[in-house]
């Protein structure tokens, strides 16, 4: 078995031990954030069967995914990284779910281009949770705000993403973001990475974003 493969089930078995001492039962999805890693290293994974994988820049994925994704039809694509404007033309072409959006400007150039393409990828809103000066995300007093424009614009909004702040304990913001999801009865919640996907599955995450524990350290 490729050691990927090997990785990827070693995750999913702690995350359902870990799930069933909870007694909860929804077990959340879990993206391979595939970011600078060539084909070759991701299609063990694909042949596997998994569909999920996520990457961080158009102009990689646009490289890395065209020919892959049309020969593999179930393939789901997650933009996860800073989306500029000026590449949503490209991104909604290729990606099934965007999980950045954090402005009424960039909601509204998806909302564009998808009309142009009669395509709709599905929408996560990057919050930023941790109130950090450097991060993308909207800030906690503005999400209503833009939920009630995406959803106006009628975008497909699935629920709310964060990267919490690093090397403090994540549960607090996880928590939060548990429940300002269920505020918005968003049904689906993107957070959870290498370090805390565990955490992040225990306050109700439905889409953890996984990279280095499967693929290895990115150089
Ligand atoms: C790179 C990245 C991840 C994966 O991080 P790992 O620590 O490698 O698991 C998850 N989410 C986002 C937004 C990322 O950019």
């Amino acid at each position: 078995m490729h050691n990927t493969v090997h990785n990827l089930l070693k995750i999913q078995n702690r995350i359902k031990d870990h799930l069933n001492i909870l007694n909860i039962t929804k077990f959340p999805k879990i993206i391979a954030v595939s970011k600078t890693f060539k084909i070759d290293k991701i299609l063990p994974l694909i042949d596997s069967g998994h569909i999920d994988f996520g990457e961080n820049k158009v102009q990689e994925a646009l490289e890395k995914w065209t020919e892959v994704k049309k020969n593999n039809s179930e393939i789901k694509l997650h933009m996860i990284g800073k989306l500029q404007t000026n590449k949503v033309k490209f991104a909604v072409q290729l990606f099934d779910y965007i999980h950045s959006v954090d402005s009424e400007k960039l909601a509204k150039k998806i909302a564009e281009e998808e009309s142009k393409i009669n395509r709709k990828t599905k929408i996560f809103l990057q919050v930023n949770i941790g109130d950090e000066k450097q991060k993308s995300g909207v800030n906690k007093s503005e999400i209503e705000n833009l939920v009630t424009y995406c959803k106006k614009i009628n975008l497909n909004i699935l629920g709310l993403m964060c990267i919490p702040p690093a090397n403090i304990e994540p549960a607090v913001y996880f928590e939060e973001m548990s429940s300002l999801n269920k505020s918005f009865n968003f049904d689906e919640l993107s957070m959870g990475m290498s370090s805390d996907y565990l955490k992040a599955a225990r306050y109700n995450s439905t889409y953890l974003r996984i990279g280095a524990s499967i693929f290895g350290q990115r150089s």
